[in-house]
């Protein structure tokens, strides 16, 4: 088994940014965590190249949770794509399906009318943005605890905070994390992610609780990348925090 961490790059607002898609692969799956924004497709296409992988031999992606800059470009890749299945939590199918409204959306739209009026016009660019976000059919439901021998091991580390939904991916033969939001590395440090996107701040703490009763030796955040310092005081500190 062997994984690859990819430099997907993008611009906001005139400022350049990197997210981290990881694909996970042996010679019978490749697996890709998380997809980019909705117009992440080629760019995947060309990182993956670059790392001597075919995007052709893609038979899964895992999605974390149901955020635009997780799923953006799912619905794109399984159109040109099909044969590739989708996996996600219970909890986040439905959200990832369309059958319930985006729970990002759900917090936009509650808090705009308490916000400055010079704020309300870019919020509700963001809200409409949300809204374009495409629906996609999820294949194969995921739930705390599971394991699949595919790509050497995985296993489903339910991460509840950021959204309720949330899963990590915990690959034991490396002891690596797969974290999507649930942690983050900002200045070199490992935390949770802003915890103005933190929908349950209290369940982040929880989660990190019981991502220490792991043997984790790197993090692989979605916001920040490779961490590869000491993991386990990093998460019993962030269990700890006050606020
Ligand atoms: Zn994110």
């Amino acid at each position: 088994m062997s994984y690859k961490i990819l430099d997907l790059k993008f611009d906001q607002n005139g400022v350049r940014f990197t997210i981290n898609p990881v694909v996970i692969y042996d010679d019978q799956e490749m697996v890709l965590v998380d997809c980019g924004h909705p117009d992440a497709l080629p760019k995947l296409e060309g990182l993956m190249k670059d790392e001597g992988l075919d995007m052709e031999d893609l038979t899964k992606i895992i999605i974390t949770h149901h955020d635009h800059d997780h799923m953006g470009a799912l619905a794109s890749i399984i159109r040109k794509y099909p044969n590739v299945k989708v996996m996600a939590s219970t909890i986040d199918a439905p959200y990832i399906e369309g059958k319930e409204k985006s729970l990002r959306l759900v917090q936009a739209e509650s808090i705009y009318d308490s916000l400055p009026e010079d704020q309300k016009e870019s919020a509700k660019r963001f809200a409409a943005y949300l809204e374009s976000i495409e629906h996609t059919k999820v294949d194969i439901l995921l739930n705390d605890g599971d394991r699949f021998d595919c790509c050497g091991e995985f296993e489903i580390i339910a991460t509840p905070g950021h959204m309720p939904g949330h899963i990590s991916i915990y690959l034991p033969e490396s002891k690596t994390l797969i974290s999507g939001d649930a942690l983050v590395v900002q200045k070199g440090e490992l935390e949770i992610a802003n915890p103005q996107y933190s929908l349950d701040i209290e369940g982040t703490r929880v989660s990190a609780l019981k991502l220490s009763k792991l043997e984790i030796d790197r993090v692989v955040c979605y916001h920040g990348g490779l961490y590869t310092g000491d993991v386990h005081s990093a998460l019993i500190k962030m269990a700890n925090a006050e606020n």
